[in-house]
C-alpha cells in the first residue's frame, strides 16, 4: 500500500491500515515538523478521530475551547458545543506544525513506513479507466464522457527533495492524499466540479494577551470594498501559547465573489476586529499565507481499480464552515476500511464501496450545504439570515450544530425536511 501525502488524510489512512496489520509506505515531500496554512481549529469531530487514533495525550498539551463566539452586526453570542452521543463537547486549537507531525509519527508507531522529503512525481504505468459512457460515481456537473473511475497504476515515481535522484515505488494499491492542489490525483483523472463551492482563506499569527480565551471567535459580517457582507467569515482562534490565529475565508465559487481580494479583506478585518485581541502590525508574527478549500466532495472520481482519493484531494472540506481536518481523518479512515477489505481477499471490487461509504456519511449533508452556499451567495439573503439568526441564541445554537455537522442521528429526518422547505422558500430547485 502506498499513500501519497502525510497530512491529516494520508496519515489517518496510513494509521488505520498499519493498525490492521497491512504494509504501508507513506511518501511526504516535506520534512516534519512543517508549517501548513490553516486556522488550527479542531472541532469535536476532529477531536473524536484523534482520540480514536490514540492521540489524546497530544491534545492534552493543546488549547481547549468550549464553543464558538459568533459575532455580527454589533452582537456577540457565546455558543457552547452541543451534546452529541458520538462527539465530545469541546474542541482544541493546535498548530499544524505540531499536530501533523504527531499524527504522522503515530502512523509510524503503528507500523507505517514514512519517507519524508520524498515527492511523488507521477504514477507508474497509468492505465486509463474504460472510456466514460456513464458518469455514475462522478459528481453532478462533470463533463459528459468524463471517466466514472480513476486510472489505475502500478506505483509512483518519486524524487528525494534533498537531491537523491528519482526511483520507483511499486504498490498494489495507491491512496492519493496530496491536498487541495492534488497533482497526483489530476494525473490519474480527478477533476473539480466547478459548480461546487470553493473557498479561499488567508491566515496569520498575532501575539495577544487574550490568547487563552475559552471560545474561538467568528465574525459573520465581514465586508468587501463596496460594503457588502461577503459569504464567509473572519476568525480569531486563541492558541493558548501567547498567540492567536487570525484569518478570513470567503466562498469564491460564485461569479459575484470570485474576484474578492482576500488580502484586503484580511487587512480590513485585522483593523476592525475587537480591540481586546490587540491585533495590529506591531503584534503580527509575520505576513499571512493563504490557500484554497475545495468543498462538498467537489473532486471526483474518487476511486478506481486500485486507487482511492481522500481529504482535500477529494474536495472533502465542509462548505458550511471550511473545516477540513476532521474530513481528512474521516475519509482516510473510510478509505482504509475499503482497502483492508480489498487486501483481505475481496480485491479491487472492494474499492467501489468507498464511494458508497462517502455518500452514506456526507451525501445529504453536503447536498444541504451546497444549497446553503447558493442561498448566501445572494448578499440580501445572506444579510437577512445573519441578522435574523443573531437575534436568537437558540437559533444560532442550531446553526452551530448544523455547520459543525453535529446534528444527532435522530434529528437528520427533520433536517432533510427543512432542506426541502428552505429550497422551496428560496425558489431554488433542490438537487436530486
Ligand atoms: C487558511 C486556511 C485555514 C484553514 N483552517 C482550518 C481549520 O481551522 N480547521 C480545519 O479543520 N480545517 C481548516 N482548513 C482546511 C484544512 O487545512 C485542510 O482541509 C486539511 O489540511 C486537509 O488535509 P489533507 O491531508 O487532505 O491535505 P493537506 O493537509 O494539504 O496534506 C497534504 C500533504 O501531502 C503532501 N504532498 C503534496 N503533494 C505531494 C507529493 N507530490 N508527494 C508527496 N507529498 C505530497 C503535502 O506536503 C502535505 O503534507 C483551512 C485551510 C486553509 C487554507
Amino acid at each position: 500500500m502506498l499513500v501519497i501525502g502525510a497530512g491529516p488524510a494520508g496519515s489517518a489512512c496510513a494509521y488505520w491500515l498499519a493498525e490492521a496489520g497491512w504494509d504501508v509506505i507513506v511518501v511526504e515531500k516535506k520534512h516534519f515538523p512543517r508549517e501548513k496554512t490553516c486556522g488550527d481549529g479542531l472541532t469535536p469531530r476532529a477531536v473524536r478521530q484523534l482520540g480514536d487514533m490514540g492521540l489524546g495525550s497530544v491534545l492534552a498539551g493543546a488549547h481547549r475551547f468550549e464553543g464558538l463566539r459568533a459575532c455580527a452586526f454589533g452582537r456577540a453570542l457565546e455558543l457552547r458545543w452541543p451534546a452529541h452521543p458520538s462527539f465530545p463537547e469541546h474542541g482544541y486549537t493546535i498548530t499544524r506544525h505540531d499536530l501533523d507531525q504527531a499524527v504522522a509519527e503515530n502512523a509510524q508507531k503503528a507500523g507505517a513506513k514514512l519517507l519524508q522529503g520524498t515527492e511523488a512525481l507521477e504514477p507508474l504505468e497509468p492505465t486509463p479507466a474504460a472510456a466514460g459512457a456513464s458518469r455514475a460515481g462522478a459528481p453532478p456537473g462533470m463533463p459528459v464522457g468524463a471517466a466514472r473511475s480513476l486510472a489505475s497504476c502500478t506505483g509512483v515515481l518519486v524524487r528525494s527533495v534533498d537531491g537523491g535522484g528519482t526511483r520507483e515505488i511499486r504498490a498494489r494499491y495507491v491512496v492519493v492524499a496530496d491536498g487541495a492542489n492534488s497533482r497526483l490525483g489530476r494525473s490519474l483523472g480527478t477533476m473539480r466540479d466547478q459548480s461546487y463551492p470553493m473557498g479561499m482563506a488567508l491566515r496569520g499569527y498575532f501575539r495577544s494577551e487574550h490568547h487563552d480565551d475559552r471560545f474561538i471567535e467568528s465574525h459573520l459580517d465581514i465586508r468587501d470594498a463596496s460594503g457588502d457582507v461577503v459569504p464567509g467569515y473572519g476568525w480569531v482562534f486563541p492558541l493558548g501559547d501567547g498567540r492567536v490565529n487570525v484569518g478570513v475565508g470567503v466562498l469564491s465559487s460564485s461569479k459575484r465573489w470570485r474576484g474578492t481580494n482576500t488580502t484586503r479583506l484580511m487587512d480590513a478585518f485585522v483593523d476592525w476586529a475587537p480591540k481586546y485581541w490587540g491585533l495590529s502590525p506591531d503584534t503580527s508574527c509575520g505576513p499571512p499565507t493563504g490557500g484554497r478549500l475545495p468543498m462538498g466532495l467537489a473532486v471526483g472520481p474518487r476511486s478506481g481499480a486500485n486507487v482511492v482519493v481522500v481529504g482535500d484531494a477529494a474536495g472533502a472540506v465542509n462548505p458550511f464552515n471550511g473545516e477540513g481536518i476532521a474530513y481528512g481523518y474521516e475519509t482516510g479512515r473510510l478509505a482504509a476500511a475499503c482497502l483492508g477489505q480489498a487486501l483481505a481477499g475481496e480485491g479491487p471490487a472492494a474499492l467501489a464501496g468507498y464511494e458508497a461509504r462517502l455518500q452514506h456519511a456526507y451525501g445529504l449533508y453536503y447536498k444541504t450545504a451546497r444549497l446553503f452556499v447558493r442561498l448566501i451567495n445572494q448578499p440580501k439573503v445572506l444579510r437577512a439570515c445573519v441578522s435574523t439568526g443573531m437575534r436568537s441564541e437558540h437559533a444560532m445554537g442550531w446553526v452551530l450544530r448544523i455547520m459543525a455537522n453535529l446534528v444527532r442521528p435522530d434529528e437528520i429526518g427533520p433536517a432533510e425536511h427543512a432542506y426541502r422547505v428552505v429550497a422551496a422558500l428560496a425558489g431554488i430547485t433542490p438537487e436530486a
